[in-house]
């Protein structure tokens, strides 16, 4: 018989993180408190004002002026399996670009929706060239061309407008990756012709974890509308998602109620700042932290050329014990950082420079705190080098 007695765990008591990770990034207040704001049904007049709301300022922050732009439900990975999904029928041809560990996924995505996929690949931390899209397209003359804007788990920064327009003289789609760049660096899905976008909560934009918005083009729409054979995921099939984000309002799924308040008010946080004051933000703690870092005598494992300004992969110098020094940023300091992946495994630090995380309070306080925990590591980094490198560059 099923016992009764368990005890019950005691009440929720979070410990207080810094979040410099690969994601999820810190929320702001105002964003935790939409959370917890009354939930009302899904089809409630209110929750369809704040769906029209968050579309609006969607646009905005995508810069397009897409029609079917909305909040896919579920995390980062279901935008990518959206787009996938809904471009792609068994047999169609798809080049995936593959220089890190979210290209991996895409191209195994892909395959899984019946794509006949053909990889680029590069190693990890380095970008796609444009000639070589430019002689992959014209041999496999593909219907959908995918690619990552910025490579997370290396911290590689994708140039695309060059790329877009080879692949749309290709005939192609172009598919992107804006999961941590949005809200982070420039993003023009109309200017560079982006056909379908998808993005992430918990990078860039500071909500938590677990919405996907996206963006479709014109030209998506019409293939996905020429479509012969049903769309392998239902719960993803944008033909029937947009008819209750559209004027329809057909119930589909409940969503998410409460994550879509948390998006609203983590968007509105975004233009309040405005996106170039945000670029420029993220841009400014980054140089920050990259000659604190560099003053401690570390290097970065991605080029300045191409280095993302939220997403900073540092080389983990010889002797030093990798998970050692990431605990004791955590259990010491509060402080989250990531690990490497893939083939970086073990060879790199990830931190995290995204959203409301990107501030000179944390640039300073992670530093110092590095230069304990490589000083524990028998490291002999110059005593406070890191933090003056900092403040040299701030001011
Ligand atoms: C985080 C991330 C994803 C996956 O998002 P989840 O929210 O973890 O599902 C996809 N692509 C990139 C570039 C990412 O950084």
């Amino acid at each position: 018989m099923l016992s009764m007695s368990m005890p019950v765990p005691p009440a929720l008591d979070p410990p207080r993180r810094i979040l410099m990770g690969p994601g999820p990034s810190d929320t702001h207040p105002r964003v935790l408190a939409a959370l917890g704001a009354p939930t009302v049904g899904h089809l409630d007049p209110y929750f369809l004002q704040v769906m029209d709301d968050s579309q609006k300022m969607l646009r905005e922050v995508f810069r397009t002026k897409n029609e079917l732009t909305l909040a896919v439900s579920g995390t980062g990975s279901s935008g990518m399996e959206a787009c996938v999904v809904n471009l792609i029928e068994p047999g169609d041809r798809m080049v995936v670009c593959v220089n890190g560990v979210f290209g991996g996924r895409m191209a195994d995505v892909a395959e899984r929706a019946g794509a006949v996929v053909t990889k680029i690949e590069r190693p990890f931390g380095e970008i796609i060239p444009a000639d070589e899209v430019a002689a992959v397209v014209k041999k496999v003359s593909p219907k959908v061309f995918g690619i990552i804007h910025a490579e997370t788990s290396t911290g590689a920064w994708q140039p695309l407008p060059e790329i877009s327009k080879i692949v749309h003289d290709a005939g192609a789609l172009m598919l992107v990756d804006t999961v941590t760049s949005l809200g982070g660096i420039p993003l023009e899905v109309d200017e560079w012709e982006l056909d379908a976008v998808y993005s992430g909560t918990q990078k860039c934009l500071s909500c938590p974890p677990g919405l996907s918005p996206v963006t479709f083009s014109p030209r998506a729409l019409a293939a996905m509308d020429a479509r012969k054979t049903k769309v392998a995921s239902w719960y993803l099939d944008m033909s029937m998602v947009r008819n209750y984000w559209g004027q329809q309002r057909a119930y589909h799924h409940t969503a998410p109620i409460n994550m879509n308040y948390a998006l609203r008010e983590a968007l509105r946080l975004v233009l309040e700042e405005g996106l170039e004051n945000r670029h420029a933000r993220h841009k400014k703690n980054h140089l920050a932290l990259k000659a604190g870092i560099e003053a401690m005598g570390l290097k970065y494992a991605v080029p300045a050329s191409h280095c993302l300004p939220m997403l900073n992969a540092i080389q983990i110098p010889d002797g030093v014990n990798d998970a050692a020094v990431r605990s004791q940023l955590l259990n010491e300091f509060g402080i989250e950082i990531g690990g490497g992946l893939g083939s970086m495994k073990g060879k790199v630090w990830r931190i995290g420079l995204m959203g409301e995380t990107s501030s000179q309070r944390n640039v300073l306080v992670c530093l110092a705190a590095l230069e304990k925990c490589l000083l524990d590591q028998g490291q002999k980094p110059a005593a406070g080098a890191g933090v003056a490198g900092a403040i040299a560059a701030y001011r």
